[in-house]
């Protein structure tokens, strides 16, 4: 019975790629310059939304007790019980594999790398979906790691749905995911008092976080926050911690003034990461490949 539940119905998935689409259709018209990688994340967007749907046949839903919820939280807990998550290994390959043939034409070498890893070692997939699962670091290869991430991240993310609902306001202080432990990725403002949210690079949850606070290390010396923005860029700035050099782009909701899609929005602002990056900040989430070695340098 389980295999055919459905979390969300296929409308819901269709209306979110449609939504991407046309998101993606303004951003290439605003900044003709981020075309290229548009395009190769519409694909990557398509392609997830159809991974998820045949991921979703054969998920098994976990629960938790609501005390144990509670107190898995207090303690600074991720509620997903990463040891209950099962893994069908053999769709999860081949949905690596597509997204390796996809990228061959454009980053061969780095493929190559890829390939002749998994020849040397006979099952690797299997530890490599693990140790992503755990989100440890599994390769210096950043396209390795983005086509794993791809892979292992929807299935978190379809697990982390049946778990949303137990985090209640004010149950969760913390930098990183309630849900699945994962850092967030950007940050956005709403509301008429402008709350900040974090929005998980792992499982695409939301959370509420003090404005005031870096959610990298916890720092909340004002003296050592700050933030900058581009000119004629409102509505979008880069939070700078300067107890540990990180950064943060975050959206402001109330002045971008449109339909925001953050995960959209993260790409075709990589002109903040480098100006961060220039002024001796980083951000080790790594949702692009190719932007810690290359674009970036
Ligand atoms: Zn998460
Ligand atoms: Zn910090």
């Amino acid at each position: 019975m389980f295999g055919l539940l459905s979390i969300e119905g296929n409308e819901a998935m269709n209306d979110r790629v449609r939504a991407a689409v046309v998101r993606i259709e303004v951003l290439k018209a605003e900044r003709p310059i981020y075309t290229e990688i548009l395009e190769f994340f519409k694909q990557i967007i398509q392609e997830k939304e159809d991974y998820k749907k045949s991921l979703e046949r054969t998920l098994v839903p976990v629960q938790i007790n609501e005390k144990l919820a509670e107190v898995k939280l207090k303690e600074g807990f991720p509620l997903i019980p990463l040891d209950e998550i099962k893994c069908n290994y053999p769709l999860m390959r081949e949905h690596f594999l597509k997204l390796l043939a996809n990228v061959k034409e454009r980053v061969g070498d780095a493929v190559r790398d890829i390939e002749s890893t998994m020849e040397a070692e006979k099952d690797c997939m299997k530890r490599m979906i693990q140790e992503a699962l755990r989100q440890e670091p599994v390769s210096k290869n950043s396209l390795l790691t983005f086509i794993l991430n791809e892979t292992v991240n929807p299935l978190i993310e379809l697990y982390a749905s049946f778990l949303r609902d137990m985090v209640r306001e004010g149950m969760w202080t913390r930098g990183y995911c309630p849900i699945c432990g994962g850092k967030p990725f950007v940050g956005v403002l709403r509301g008429d008092e402008g709350k900040r949210w974090l929005l998980c690079s792992v499982c695409s949850s939301e959370w509420p976080f003090m404005r005031m606070e870096c959610p990298y290390c916890g720092n909340n010396d004002q003296k050592k926050l700050s933030y900058f923005m581009a000119e004629e860029e409102e509505g979008f700035r880069v939070e700078v911690c300067d107890a540990c050099k990180s950064y943060i782009k975050t959206i402001d909701e109330r002045k971008a003034g449109i339909e925001i899609i953050p995960y959209l929005e993260n790409i075709a602002t990589l002109h903040l990461d480098m100006a961060a990056r220039n002024r001796g900040y980083r951000n080790e989430i790594l949702l692009i490949p190719g932007t810690t070695e290359k674009a970036l340098g």
